[in-house]
C-alpha cells in the first residue's frame, strides 16, 4: 500500500530546531521567552496594519479571550457563521452565552451580509441585541470584508475575526486577520503553518495585547504574592512551540505559493469536467492562501457524488474530506436559532475537499491524479 496522502499535514521549513534548540540552550522552556516576543514581533510585521499580537496556545482559546474582552456573558447573544469548524461557535457556550447562526453566500462560501443583516434587525426587534459577530475566512477565502464590517459600525457590533485558517491570505491589498476589532490566528498541525498546536489574538491595541496576555497568564495582579481580582486562563503559548513558529513564518510566504499552485493543480485537472468546480476567488479584489482547495459536485451533470470521489481516492489511501457541516445542522447546535436559506447545507452536501498540504511530492501529485484521472 502506498503512504497515506493527507488533506493537510506539518511542513518544516528548516530552521524551526533552531529557534528550538536555542530555547533548550537558553533554558527558557516555558510559556514565555525570546521565542514567544518574536514570534509575536513576526507575525506583527507579516500583517503589515498596526496591530499587536498576543500569542496563545491555541486558536479555540484566543477566541475565548477575545469574547470575554468583548464583555460576552451569561444571557448574551453573539452571531456566529454556521459554515464552520465547531471552533468558531464553542467558545461562545463556554461563556453561556447563546450562538445566533448566519447562513453563507455563494460567492466566498462565508458569512452572507444579507442574513447578517437580517438577523441583527430581528435580534433587536426581540429586545436582545447581538454582543459580537464572528465572521470566517472559510479555507482562506476572504470574507466580504467592506460589506461586514460596514453592518459591524452601523449597529455598534464589534467584530470578531476567525482568520484562523487564512493567515497570508489578503483583501484589497489588507491581510486577514486585520478586518475585525479583533482577530484569532491558529497554528495548529493541520494549519498553513503550526507550531504543533498555538494560535494567537490580533488587537488594535497595546493595552488590549496586555490585557489578553494577563487573563492568559492566570490573571495575576502586581503583587509579590499571587493575588487575583478576576478570574484567569492558562492560555499562553509556549517557548518551545513558539521556536517552531519562528522558523515557520520564514516560509510562511513560500507555503502560500505552493498552496496556491494545488489550487491550480486541481483546475487543470478538473477544467474540461462538466458539473465540477473547483471553488476560487470570485473577483480580483480577493486573494487566498487556498489553505485548502475544495470542489462543488453537480451531480445531476456528473452522475456522481462527493461521497463517489471520497470513497475512490480512499481506495488509494487518499484523504479527502467532506466541506464543514454548517453549525445549525449539528446535533448539539441544532435548537439555537438559525438565518438564512440553505447555502450552507448544500455546499455541505456538495461539496470535496482535497489534498492541499504545501509539501505534496511530485510523485504524490502524479498519484492523486492519476487517480482522479481513473475516477473520471
Ligand atoms: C482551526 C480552527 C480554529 C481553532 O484553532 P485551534 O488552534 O485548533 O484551536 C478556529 N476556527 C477555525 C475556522 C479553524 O479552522
Amino acid at each position: 500500500m502506498n503512504n497515506r496522502i493527507y488533506l493537510s499535514s506539518p511542513h518544516m521549513g528548516g530552521q524551526e530546531q533552531s529557534f528550538v534548540n536555542e530555547a533548550f540552550d537558553t533554558n527558557w522552556v516555558a510559556p514565555l521567552g525570546p521565542n514567544v516576543t518574536g514570534f509575536e514581533q513576526d507575525l506583527e510585521h507579516y500583517l503589515k496594519e498596526p496591530r499587536h499580537v498576543a500569542a496563545l496556545s491555541s486558536g479555540t482559546g484566543a477566541l475565548h479571550l477575545a469574547l470575554i474582552m468583548m464583555d460576552v456573558g451569561r444571557g448574551d447573544e453573539v452571531i456566529c457563521q454556521s459554515m464552520t469548524f465547531s471552533a468558531s461557535a464553542n467558545p461562545i457556550v463556554y461563556q453561556g452565552a447563546t450562538p445566533i447562526f448566519v447562513d453563507s453566500e455563494e460567492d466566498t462560501w462565508n458569512m452572507c451580509p444579507i442574513h447578517l443583516e437580517e438577523a441583527i434587525k430581528d435580534r433587536i426587534s426581540k429586545g436582545k441585541k447581538p454582543k459580537a459577530i464572528i465572521a470566517v475566512h472559510l479555507y482562506g477565502m476572504p470574507f466580504k470584508a467592506e460589506e461586514i464590517c460596514s453592518i459591524s459600525e452601523k449597529y455598534e457590533i464589534p467584530l470578531l475575526e476567525d482568520s484562523a485558517e487564512a493567515l497570508g491570505s489578503t483583501y484589497k491589498g489588507k491581510h486577514c486577520g486585520t478586518f475585525g476589532d479583533m482577530a484569532v490566528l491558529s497554528f495548529n498541525g493541520n494549519k498553513i503553518i503550526t507550531t504543533s498546536g498555538g494560535g494567537a489574538l490580533v488587537t488594535k491595541t497595546e493595552e488590549e495585547k496586555v490585557k489578553a496576555i494577563f487573563l492568559a497568564t492566570q490573571a495575576r495582579d502586581a503583587a509579590p504574592h499571587y493575588q487575583h481580582s478576576e478570574i484567569g486562563y492558562n492560555y499562553r503559548l509556549s517557548n518551545i512551540c513558539a521556536g517552531i513558529g519562528r522558523g515557520q513564518m520564514r516560509v510562511l510566504d513560500d507555503h502560500v505559493n505552493l498552496r496556491r499552485e494545488m489550487n491550480y493543480f486541481y483546475k487543470e485537472i478538473f477544467k474540461s469536467v462538466d458539473g465540477i468546480e473547483v471553488f476560487t476567488e470570485p473577483g480580483t479584489d480577493y486573494f487566498s492562501n487556498h489553505w485548502l482547495t475544495c470542489i462543488l459536485i453537480d451531480s445531476s451533470k456528473t452522475g456522481f457524488t462527493a461521497e463517489d470521489i471520497r470513497l475512490s481516492l480512499e481506495e488509494k489511501n487518499i484523504e479527502s474530506r467532506p466541506l464543514w457541516k454548517p453549525m445549525h445542522l449539528q446535533p448539539v447546535f441544532k435548537d439555537y436559532p438559525f438565518y438564512g436559506n440553505h447555502i450552507a447545507g448544500e455546499l455541505f452536501d456538495n461539496g470535496l475537499c482535497l489534498p492541499s498540504g504545501s509539501n505534496l511530492k511530485n510523485t504524490e501529485k502524479q498519484r492523486i491524479m492519476e487517480a482522479l484521472s481513473k475516477f473520471l
